[in-house]
């Protein structure tokens, strides 16, 4: 584990240019831009009421001044108002996400161009399921595709035929599940174009090789397709359409398909075992069963690449296909980062066996930290480059992980995590949009190929291609806006991911400080070398050798960092989150290892449902103004304090013989 030298507070944060920009970038913890996000509101609110008065100002007003003196008016504001003030007070119980008290989950204070463009655009209520709904806020939509495209490194012109291609999600979760299910269409309308007998296309041999073909060519073979169809009669083009579309997994269903293609079995998931639960989400919902998700050894939190090479040998021996291999970039409990290089390598020797699966990458969480390794013209930045100003950020392999980005199939990234954004914004951007006409709902769906104006197209239906219904153009417009004001690279975006990071390397510091200070008292590790912003810290009281009152105890501490509806907030001094080391994620290895750091003796025996598991406390280290220079105040070392003094109270307690769980 890389130690860190204790990182003084001045270097903890940009220097001071970057500070001032990050001054106006947030309504602040104390709501220090009250003033300027209320101009705002305000202004765009009286532009909305110009826009309505100009549509027919020859329309008079519906609804007379007077009205708002009659008694049933004013019942109804009466009520109105109630209401929402009772929310208001309720809404006082919230998470005080937008605290540097609070580091516990993937979530903090808002971005102000995002806000007030999300707030612009609700009265219009923009629907971007279609161009009808949305004229405006689609074509926005279809920017932020490519603004995360070129941070990705992918080709982010329309003109091109290869483009990327992206678009929004409720979340990370329906992101995820967008991959799996392009995946699928991409790898099984090769065999529907063999059972349809389609000529002249150069299809597969038989249906193992269809339905192993690599992605790229699999969608290179559907574009084939595609312009074969234009070339004829538009009777013709309606019969094979509707030929190849009957032969379809999609038309089918999975039984049907399988039954009628005997060579072939439903396909794996390969994805870490640190893997996000939306996986298991998506292959029930998909139908594929979770059975088929296949959850592998990570080596350091990170994907064991030569799990998955062993695994893929094995499949292959097997004849059993592989849909994807899922590698994830911020892993949710650890913050851990894949290693997104390998799982690409690895595709590229199985396309040589015939043996073809899509990479998709989950970077709901750690997304937005592609843009420190961004340079403002799109290329990547070496590692020296990315290093600067960090202790031992980026590690090699996290910046080879990151480089390889540009050559995966698909990607998972929410806005409204690292993004700052407001909930109901994921987002999923595809490498090559050939491949997006696959998930067409309707069979005469615009499917010209290599035209910039079919790539437009395309968003004027986007409910066609997505899995929700209607979705909101007020989210496009906020994501777009913060984009542009902020764009996707280091010197632009970046000041926010690399604020994180520093936080990051100075908390892992103060822990190590810590450790030693409470060595007296209690065993204090971090389990293993934090890849971003996310830091876990296992405890210990001293003396103690057994897991289950190890993790009594951290349950204990960390009721005091949790949100607690019962109590006013103010009680709280800070908030912290708790997740578990599991020996089957963490390793047999790494679990004694950590186990005796702590003092916990590895062999003892443990009952219930601890007995494979160590508590830990997590922190995630996202907020702005972790550290306030204005006023020389450090909320990482008030943390510390802070539980230290917890610590210590604790264990008196203990020591009392008190009970120290409830
Ligand atoms: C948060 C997260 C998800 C799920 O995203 P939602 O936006 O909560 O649906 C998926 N994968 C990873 C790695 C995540 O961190």
């Amino acid at each position: 584990m890389p130690h860190a030298a204790a990182i003084p507070l001045a270097a903890v944060t940009d220097p001071a240019d970057s500070r001032r920009t990050l001054d106006a970038c947030f309504l602040g913890p104390y709501g220090e831009n009250d003033t300027l996000l209320e101009r705002l509101v305000v202004e765009f609110l009286r532009d909305h009421v110009h826009w309505r008065r100009n549509f027919h100002p020859e329309d008079p007003p519906a609804i007379p001044t007077r009205a708002a003196q009659h008694p049933d008016y004013l019942a109804f504001e009466a009520r109105m108002r109630r209401e929402l003030h009772q929310l208001s007070a309720a809404l006082k119980r919230s998470v005080p996400f937008h605290s540097p008290r609070y580091i516990g989950h993937m979530v903090s204070d808002l971005l102000l161009p995002g806000l007030a463009a999300q707030i612009l655009t609700l009265p219009y209520n923009p629907n971007n399921i279609s161009s009808d709904a949305a004229p405006v806020t689609l074509q926005l939509e279809m920017q932020v595709g490519l603004q995360l495209a070129r941070m990705f490194g992918w080709p982010d012109d329309p003109a091109r035929p290869d483009c990327a291609f992206g678009h929004l999600t409720s979340g990370g979760t329906l992101a995820n599940y967008q991959g799996l299910r392009l995946a699928l269409a991409v790898k099984a309308f090769p065999v529907a174009l063999r059972a349809a007998a389609v000529p002249d296309l150069e299809l597969p041999d038989d249906d193992w090789q269809a339905f192993n073909l690599s992605p790229s060519a699999g969608i290179a073979l559907s574009s084939r397709w595609r312009q074969w169809l234009s070339a004829q009669s538009s009777a013709e083009r309606a019969r094979w359409s509707g030929r190849v579309q009957t032969q379809r997994i999609e038309q089918l269903g999975l039984v049907d398909f399988f039954a009628r293609h005997r060579a072939l079995c439903v396909p794996l998931v390969l994805a870490p075992i640190t893997a996000h639960y939306s996986w298991s989400k998506g292959l029930k919902m998909l139908g594929l069963g979770r059975d088929q998700l296949r959850l592998l050894p990570t080596q350091g939190m990170r994907l064991d690449a030569d799990a998955l090479e062993s695994t893929l040998e094995q499949c292959l021996r097997q004849r059993q296909p592989v849909l994807a291999a899922v590698a994830v970039l911020g892993t949710t409990e650890y913050g851990t980062i894949d290693p997104v290089d390998a799982v690409v390598g690895a595709r590229e020797r199985a396309a040589t066996q015939d043996f073809g699966f899509s990479v998709h990458v989950d970077a709901a969480w750690g997304g937005y930290l592609t843009t420190l390794f961004r340079n403002p013209d799109g290329s990547l930045r070496a590692l020296d480059e990315v290093r600067q100003g960090f202790a031992a950020f980026p590690q090699p392999e996290v910046h080879a992980a990151f480089a390889a980005l540009a050559e995966v199939d698909s990607v998972t990234v929410d806005p409204h995590k690292l993004g700052y954004l407001p909930y109901g914004a994921g987002a999923f951007v595809c490498r090559d949009q050939r491949a997006m006409p696959l998930l067409a709902e309707a069979a005469d769906y615009v499917f010209g190929d290599g035209e910039a104006s079919d790539y437009a197209a395309r968003y004027r239906q986007l409910g066609q291609l997505v899995p929700e219904g209607s979705k909101s153009g007020a989210m496009a417009a906020a994501v777009y806006v913060s984009h542009r004001v902020l764009p996707l690279d280091h010197a632009g975006f970046g000041m926010l991911p690399r604020q994180t990071v520093l936080a990051a390397e100075a908390f892992l510091a103060r822990a190590q400080r810590f450790a030693l200070e409470m060595a007296q008292a209690a065993g204090v590790v971090v389990p293993f070398a934090p890849d971003s912003n996310l830091v876990c810290l296992a405890l210990n009281p001293r003396g103690n050798r057994t897991l289950s009152h190890a993790n009594a105890f951290v349950r204990r501490l960390h009721d005091e960092l949790r949100c607690d509806p019962g109590q006013p907030l103010q009680l709280k001094q800070f908030f912290a989150s708790v997740t578990t080391l599991r020996r089957d994620v963490v390793g047999e290895t790494d679990m004694r290892r950590i186990l005796g750091a702590l003092g916990i003796d590895p062999d003892g025996r443990t009952e219930g449902e601890d007995a494979d598991r160590l508590v830990i406390l997590r922190h995630t280290l996202m907020n702005p103004y972790l550290v306030d220079h204005e006023n020389g105040i450090s909320y990482i070392d008030r943390y510390f304090e802070h539980l230290q003094a917890r610590l210590h109270a604790l264990l008196a307690e203990t020591a009392q013989g008190r009970p120290q769980c409830a």
